[in-house]
């Protein structure tokens, strides 16, 4: 049984001797990040990714791996375990990939072995949300939390669930899948097929469309003047403070981000929600009408403990999250 706990990290710190890698196929690029036992990076090597099958990709990768040895003069040492955060949906128990949105081959592709009999270590799989939710509990916002609900909010929404210092999976191992929480009755269509679902209010292309909807209906609203159709989310809570109608957009967005995060905190009983991807990216603009917003829905027994926290490690989430799958495997 695969288990990925928080706690060794308590009970048996890992130290600055301890050397992991930690891989990431995720967000456009492929990394390789050599790091010890506190997350400090030792060395590293990235490139794009580009549209090569999973062989190529699996060769790019070990290429990326012995440069970011190299570059820690670890060539001749090695590392004790390696993480692979995959953007993708993955068997963590196989090891296997399961699909890739952007290279072919990664159909039930043995991912985590391959790696394993390349580098000779112990090679732990996981999909990038989750791998970027236990780097959160481990090095991130939700440092020494047990209990941890991470968010992605970014081209869909995603996450991952830690409870009790465990990463949880459920029985089809769809746990953490956070956008498809229902938010509204026969709300918009979510990229699944379904109704309402809150992927369909908080990613950040559902937020640009809602926004651009919105502003059809309100022709002299001065945030045509600002809008593109390429806007990022944090360029959208600036426009926020010019157009009533942006503002509209964002503040229901807002409250049906709160609704789900409401919902998991009488579920779950976390210590810390943590927000991260890009549209995380417009910080305080989004995070303290948030706060107030979960204030006034959550239950209050569960709100007294819970901090609702931006992310603290950005766009390197999933691979330092895959450095402490790594760790935790050690
Ligand atoms: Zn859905």
């Amino acid at each position: 049984m695969l288990e990925l706990t928080v706690r060794r990290f308590r009970s048996r710190p890992p130290t600055a001797s301890d050397r992991v890698l930690g891989l990431a196929i995720a967000g456009g690029s492929l990394r390789a990040v050599v790091a010890d036992g506190t997350g400090r990076i030792l060395g590293e090597a990235a490139e794009p990714l580009a549209n090569l099958d999973a062989p190529a990709v699996l060769r790019r990768l070990t290429q990326l791996a012995d440069q970011a040895l190299a570059n820690a003069d670890l060539a001749h040492v090695g590392v004790k375990a390696v993480g692979i955060a995959f953007g993708g949906p993955v068997d963590p128990i196989r090891g296997l990939t399961l699909l890739s949105p952007r290279s072919p081959g990664f159909e039930q592709y043995p991912l985590a072995a391959l790696i394993e009999e390349r580098l000779g270590v112990p090679t732990v799989l996981e999909n990038d949300a989750r791998a970027a939710a236990f780097g959160e509990a481990v090095f991130g916002a939700a440092r020494g939390c047990q209990t941890v609900v991470y968010l992605h909010l970014g081209t869909g929404v995603g996450g991952g669930i830690i409870i009790d210092g465990r990463l949880v999976y459920g029985a089809s191992n769809t746990a953490g899948e956070i956008g498809h929480i229902v938010v509204t009755a026969g709300g918009p269509t979510c990229s699944c097929g379904k109704p309402g679902h809150l992927e369909a209010y908080a990613s950040e292309p559902a937020l640009v469309a809602r926004v651009w909807e919105a502003l059809l209906l309100v022709p002299n609203d001065p945030g045509h003047q600002l809008f593109t159709s390429h806007c990022t989310a944090p360029r959208l809570f600036e426009f926020a403070r010019l157009s009533p109608t942006i503002r509209q957009v964002l503040d229901d967005t807002i409250h049906v981000l709160a609704l789900a995060i409401s919902t998991l905190i009488a579920t779950l009983n976390p210590d810390a929600v943590v927000l991260g991807g890009p549209v995380a990216e417009a910080g305080q603009d989004l995070l303290e009408p948030l706060q107030a917003r979960v204030r006034q829905f959550a239950y209050p027994a569960s709100l007294r403990r819970v901090r609702v926290a931006l992310a603290e490690l950005g766009r390197d989430a999933p691979v330092i999250g895959a450095v402490a799958l790594a760790l935790a495997r050690t």
